[in-house]
């Protein structure tokens, strides 16, 4: 029997890169109302069909947001756009597991930490710590038409090298 293979984690920013401004960037509509005097975030365009896309392709799908909105709200925002994550990390959560009681003041992300081996974000500083702590970055910020299959083409050459690298390694 072949060994059940894990899925690959890839995980989203939310401020600036699922949740953008409709001032700079094309979006979702919005919720109906009253929903959109609970929920104000606007969901940057294509947003479910990228979600939905890579979870078909077989990826998990995790928030890994350094805000501290509660896991409750961001479920509940996104289940009403038909989303289902697998996994959320907010600010809370990464001071709890991960910045703990550590002397030393930790990145804001450590997405290895959580075995995500791509995380999509808007700040360079965050991506550029991908090679010392050991994951892979993509940078979003700017309007893109084409996000979503960047994004796929990403996550599809990550898979590939971490593969490669777990044969190596044997
Ligand atoms: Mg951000």
């Amino acid at each position: 029997m072949r060994e059940q293979q894990e899925r690959m984690r890839v995980s989203f920013d939310l401020d600036e890169v699922l949740f953008v401004s409709p001032k700079t960037h094309k979006t979702e509509p919005e919720l109906p109302f009253p929903l959109n005097r609970i929920f104000h975030e606007r969901l940057r365009l294509g947003t479910p069909d990228v979600i939905r896309t890579l979870q078909e392709l077989g990826y998990e799908v995790w928030v890994y947001t350094s805000s501290f909105r509660s896991e409750k709200y961001i479920r509940r925002l996104f289940r009403l756009y038909g989303v289902h994550f697998d996994g959320i990390v907010n600010g809370n959560r990464h001071m709890k597991e991960v910045q703990q009681n550590s002397k030393n003041v930790l990145p804001q992300k450590m997405p290895q930490r959580y075995k995500i081996s791509l995380h999509i974000d808007d700040e360079e500083v965050i991506c550029s710590l991908g090679p010392q702590y050991g994951f892979r970055a993509y940078l979003l910020d700017a309007q893109d038409d084409e996000w979503k299959e960047k994004i796929v083409a990403r996550a599809e050459q990550v898979k590939k090298l971490t593969n490669l690298e777990h044969r190596t390694n044997q």
